[in-house]
This record gives structure tokens, C-alpha cells and sequence, in this order.
């Protein structure tokens, strides 16, 4: 994910203090897990999320190294994607175009687009971008700013998870479609990007938002998970998800609430991110965003440094977000025309 809101860098300072704060006070609080207290008290509409899962293919991602456009990693890791989506029974398809970053470097951009149920016609759409930012230039170490990291959270979790909630879709029959993207090339931007509209990122969905490969497609709406496995995480309600899609937000959050995992979706409105969330809804589909990310304490505190690994994916975020994806779309009921 990338920077958008400019008073953050103004606060680092004073953000840095609240998370060492933070930190402290959750280091002294941490037999409690939010996650685990109330859920068995609702009954779920949705099949068991499974976190060790969810895990497993986060380290499948990281274990390719970083998966930077025109990389060997970045070749593998989109090969075993392809693989592993289809083993669970879904059509793959993956559109290709050449594309060019900021730097003017050249690469070929990859989103892997999939479909499970392709014979619904009343469709969701899950989200999350694939590639890997090829610089930690968040890293508070000056030396480490241009050297690539793994970035298991700032896009291995969000896939992750779409690749569990694929293996659970596959086994119960939901009453929607859904189908998952993929994006390419979403975190290769340039930093301070004060172009309208940051378009240095967000690269492969803004080129699926300009060249649909089904003339048509409409899906009911559509969510983009970012930063969706990091400990402790809160993501507040940007902007964007608020002014095009009001009510997938509300829907969503309170799902989250009422089966267990209110600490994570939490009602805090924040500022305008433009993350592929505002590509989607530029392509007439209301798209809302779960990134880790509130105004008080700006993106998840590995964002973009070294320290974005697998030994900081928390197994209880990965299980809030996608057993909150699962339960959306199994509550879903056909639409009577
Ligand atoms: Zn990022």
C-alpha cells in the first residue's frame, strides 16, 4: 500500500511514540486475544476459516523471495498461484500487458483473475495485490531503503487469505459467485507521488479498470483486502470505501462486529487512500478497502521496512479478516429478478 495521506509523514515522530506506547501496554496485555472470546456464542453461516492455512500460503509467497515485477520470484510465485487457485476448481485467467513504473523500467504486468462458480450470475469480487515493492524506503535504517524485503503482509496476506477462502468456497456452495483478482504492480509507485490521483501506483488495476476483459462485468460489489496479517491490526473506514460504497462498509463492519472481531473493524472513519480499491469503483463497481491503516496511527508499523516478514504475520488478523470475508458472502441470498 502507498502513501496518501500527507500529514502522516508531518507526525511520524509523534506516531512513533504512540506505537511504542502502544506496543508496551499490548506487550503487557497479551493473553488477550479479541478474536477468540465471543465467536462461538453466533452460529456462522460460513464454513471454519482456517488460519494455519491462511499462514501456510503466506510463507509459500515469501519463501519465492520478493516478488517484484521482472523478477524470477516474481515469475514462480505467480506460476504457483495459477496452479493452486485452479486445484481448487476455479477458472483461472491471467491478463497480461506490457506495463512501465516511474523509474522507466519496462515489465510485464500479470493480474491473475479467477472465478469460482462461473455459472452464477450474481457475483462478488475480492481483491488483493500480489507483487511486492522492490525498496523498504520506510526502513529507518538509511541503508536499507533501496534493498527489496518480503513484504509477507504488504501483499502476501491478502492473497494468502483469498487462496483459503477459495479452499473453503470450493467445498460449500455459496449462493453468489465469486471471483478474486490478483493485482500486479500496485506497490512499485514513487514516493510522494503528487500527481491527482497517485498513479505511479496501482498500476494492474488501473489497466484492468481501462481494459475489462468481460465486456459487462458487474458483480454486486467488491472488496480489497491490503495489509490484512499484521498483529494487532485496526482498519478504520477510508474515505473512498465511504463515498462510493457506504453500505458494503456498513455491511461488512458489522459482520465483523457481531461474529467476534469488532477490534480489527472498528467504526473509525479515515481519510482519503487511494489504494485498487478507487480503480475498481472508477470502473463503475462500488469497491470498498480492509487495509491496515487508521489516521492515529497510519499504516501497519512494518509498512514498507525490513521488518515486513513472516515472523510478523499474526495468525489471529489473517483468521478476523477472511473468516469476515467468508461470513459476508455466505450471508448473501440469491437475488429473486
Ligand atoms: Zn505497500
Amino acid at each position: 500500500m502507498l502513501i496518501s495521506i500527507k500529514e502522516f509523514k508531518m507526525n511520524r515522530k509523534v506516531i512513533i511514540l504512540s506505537l511504542l506506547t502502544l506496543f508496551l501496554f499490548q506487550a503487557c496485555n497479551n493473553d488477550k486475544k479479541p478474536s477468540e472470546s465471543t465467536t462461538e456464542a453466533v452460529k456462522l453461516a460460513s464454513p471454519d476459516f482456517d488460519a494455519d492455512s491462511a499462514f501456510s500460503y503466506t510463507k509459500a509467497q515469501v519463501d519465492f523471495g520478493p516478488r517484484i515485477p521482472s523478477t524470477t520470484a516474481h515469475a514462480k510465485c505467480a506460476a504457483y498461484l495459477e496452479e493452486k487457485f485452479r486445484s481448487f476448481g476455479a477458472q483461472v485467467f491471467v491478463q497480461q500487458a506490457a506495463a512501465q513504473t516511474y523509474d522507466g523500467k519496462k515489465h510485464q504486468l500479470k493480474n491473475i483473475i479467477v472465478a469460482l462458480y462461473p455459472e452464477k450470475t450474481q457475483r462478488i469480487l475480492i481483491s488483493a495485490h500480489w507483487d511486492a515493492r522492490p525498496f523498504s524506503d520506510q526502513d529507518p535504517d538509511p541503508k536499507m531503503k533501496n534493498q527489496s524485503f518480503d513484504a509477507a503482509n504488504d501483499g502476501a496476506s491478502g492473497v494468502a487469505v483469498m487462496l483459503e477462502m477459495a479452499r473453503q468456497l470450493q467445498k460449500k456452495q455459496p449462493n453468489v459467485g465469486v471471483d478474486f483478482i490478483l493485482w500486479d504492480i500496485e506497490d512499485y509507485g514513487k514516493a510522494n507521488d503528487e500527481s491527482p490521483n497517485e498513479t505511479t501506483w496501482c498500476i494492474g488495476s488501473q489497466y484492468w479498470a481501462k481494459n475489462q476483459p468481460v465486456k459487462g462485468y458487474k458483480p454486486l460489489y467488491a472488496i480489497n483486502l491490503d495489509m490484512v496479517g499484521g498483529g494487532n491490526a485496526q482498519f478504520a473506514q477510508d474515505e473512498i470505501s465511504r463515498k462510493y460504497a457506504a453500505n458494503i462498509v456498513s455491511k461488512v463492519w458489522s459482520i465483523g462486529n457481531e461474529i467476534g472481531y469488532g477490534a480489527y473493524f472498528i467504526n473509525m472513519p479515515s481519510g482519503s487512500l487511494i489504494d485498487d480499491h478507487f480503480w475498481v469503483n472508477q470502473a463503475g463497481i462500488p469497491c470498498i478497502d480492509v487495509i491496515h491503516y487508521t489516521d492515529n496511527t497510519g499504516f501497519y508499523m512494518n509498512w514498507h521496512t525490513q521488518l515486513d516478514n513472516l515472523n510478523n504475520i499474526d495468525r489471529n488478523t489473517l483468521k478476523a479478516v477472511g473468516q469476515t470475508m467468508l461470513e459476508t458472502i455466505y450471508r448473501e441470498k440469491p437475488l429473486v429478478n
